[in-house]
């Protein structure tokens, strides 16, 4: 049997971000298990290459820690500024940020969202349509 207490620490770390959640493919990314093109990182989030691609430029920006989605009840208000500096930053580092960039964060089903754990589309290199699709 677990005591009370562990279970009480492994939920508070859960609830924290503190613990990686068991199957997500992009918690799985940021702790180097899973293989991607990372183009940065630092000690809160990771920026990688899309696996497919939407755009000549297509790059992911992710909180170390999970958070599903903005329906999360998030605290950090930092962390979410700190992912749109990365964003910007990886723009200017693929010379997209002059030509003009898309940052996308998709938010459950109707949105788009296939991975439930929040990340930051940055998209360029091509015309972007409006309103989006
Ligand atoms: P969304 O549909 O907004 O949830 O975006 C999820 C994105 O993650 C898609 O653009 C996928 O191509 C991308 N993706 C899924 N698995 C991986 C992976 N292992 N490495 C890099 N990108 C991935
Ligand atoms: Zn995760």
């Amino acid at each position: 049997m677990i005591p009370f207490a562990v279970k009480k620490l492994v939920f508070y770390a859960y609830k924290k971000g503190m613990v990686k959640m068991l199957g997500c493919i992009f918690c799985q990314v940021a702790a180097r298990e899973k293989p991607a093109t990372l183009l940065y990182e630092d000690d809160q989030c990771v920026a990688f290459q899309d696996i497919n691609p939407k755009a000549p430029v297509h790059i992911l920006v992710i909180p170390r820690k999970h958070i599903s989605s903005l329906n999360d009840e998030i605290k950090d208000e930092g962390l979410l500024g700190h992912l749109l500096v990365v964003a910007g930053r990886m723009a200017r580092e693929k010379s997209i940020d002059r030509s003009g960039f898309r940052t996308v964060i998709n938010t459950n089903a109707e949105a788009g969202q296939t991975v439930f754990h929040l990340h930051v589309h940055v998209l360029g290199g091509r015309i972007m349509a409006w309103p989006p699709g």
